[in-house]
């Protein structure tokens, strides 16, 4: 599998460069009279910091917004809602992202992503709807998709954009008229952790004497043949996210929690809150795990769009800190980036390819663990080393 880059938040350890913002207050109008906001259907003339209003369930604003780059994936760019400090909107604690689509011929309309999002994403998860995010399409116009377009060239010019991102902009506003409003997951205390879990069940074409999991397998080979090197390879085995052993699963969490003195108590908390989300994930897998070679080679019968999201979302949660040293919280958690994958393009040809390399490679059967402890590789006998 050959994901494009995915869009991320920050995590604990990313320093947010935020250039300067954009002050939208030119492209919406005022709120009506008495500040309170009747929203309408929709319309062009309906303010549209109005409509976030609408969102948050909170009066309209009478001051500003403010629109400020954050990040960019392959398919999306990411802005920052901010309400300027003068205003006087009760927003409580809430704080949005704004999700944009660029305008690249494999993108998907932002409301065709929503309905395939509720239609096949949204009843998986109907055991703990609480793991998904809550996403609202908004209508923006055509000011503001120029507004932003005009500032990701103004972050080329001060080389704030990343070489492999420019000359991309935003789709057109007669095409996509919508942008997708979001929780920003990094607001508020705590440290934000994101991960990918990637496959959480051994590909079905793995051969029997499998040494390495699917996903240990592939940053094995992109390792040793610096192809892709370092792309969604988190260091550790994804199964051993899932390990009883105490042993085993802190192995694997140091990796994504760098505090050696609570790393226990991490772990602990992560047992009791992350661990039966991602069981559940590797349950879904398992029912959609048409995902090995032979599938790929008849993909005129089969969908892979569920099964690949499956195996490329992203994990994210927060974790707080007390006072009191060792007490750990994880109030949230989260799946992220389960748009369905698309498979035009050649993808599936792709996926065909690097299952048949790591196969013909010897890179599921190679006893060589390369620092890294594959679940697989275990035995009963000897389950750690
Ligand atoms: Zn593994």
């Amino acid at each position: 599998m050959d994901p494009e880059p995915t869009t991320t938040v920050p995590t604990a350890t990313d320093t947010v460069q935020l250039p300067p913002q954009i002050d939208l207050s030119y492209v919406t109008s005022e709120p009506t009279a008495n500040g309170t906001h009747t929203p309408p259907e929709s319309g062009d003339n309906y303010p549209v910091f109005c409509r976030i209003a609408a969102y948050l369930n909170t009066r309209c604003p009478t001051g500003n917004f403010t629109l400020t780059y954050l990040t960019e994936g392959g398919a999306n760019t990411i802005w920052l809602i901010r309400f300027s400090p003068s205003s006087n909107l009760y927003l409580h604690d809430s704080k949005l992202i704004l999700r944009v689509r660029k305008d690249i011929p494999t993108t998907i309309p932002m409301a065709t992503l929503r309905t395939q999002f509720e239609e096949h994403i949204v009843p998986l998860f109907q055991f703990d709807p609480g793991l998904l995010l809550p996403v609202h399409l908004i209508e923006i116009n055509d000011r503001i998709e120029q507004t932003l377009n005009a500032q990701l060239r103004d972050l080329e010019t001060n080389g704030q954009r990343k070489e492999m991102r420019r000359g991309i902009y935003h789709a057109p506003f007669d095409t996509e008229p919508y942008a997708m409003l979001m929780p920003n997951l990094a607001y508020g205390d705590g440290k934000v952790i994101e991960f990918k879990p990637k496959w959480l069940m051994q590909s079905p074409s793995a051969p029997r004497d499998a040494q390495r999991c699917r996903t240990c397998a592939l940053n094995a080979m992109r390792r040793e043949t610096k192809q892709g090197s370092g792309r969604g390879d988190s260091g550790f085995c994804p199964l051993n996210l899932l390990a009883q052993n105490d042993q085993i699963l802190i192995e694997a969490l140091r990796h994504i929690w760098s505090d050696e003195k609570t790393l226990e108590a991490f772990m602990g908390k992560f047992k009791q809150r992350v661990q039966p989300a991602l069981s559940h994930l590797q349950r879904l897998q398992f029912k959609d795990n048409g995902v090995g070679l032979e599938d790929f080679r008849t993909p005129e019968t089969r969908d892979f769009s569920v099964a690949m999201a499956l195996r490329d979302c992203s994990v994210v949660l927060k974790a707080t800190t007390s006072q009191q040293i060792n007490e750990i919280q994880i109030p949230l958690v989260k799946f992220i980036d389960l748009d369905l994958k698309d498979s035009r393009g050649g993808k599936v040809k792709k996926w065909a390819n690097i299952e048949q390399d790591l196969i013909t490679g010897g890179w599921y059967s190679s006893q060589n663990h390369l620092g890294v402890q594959c679940a697989i590789s275990r035995t009963p006998s000897n389950p750690v080393s």
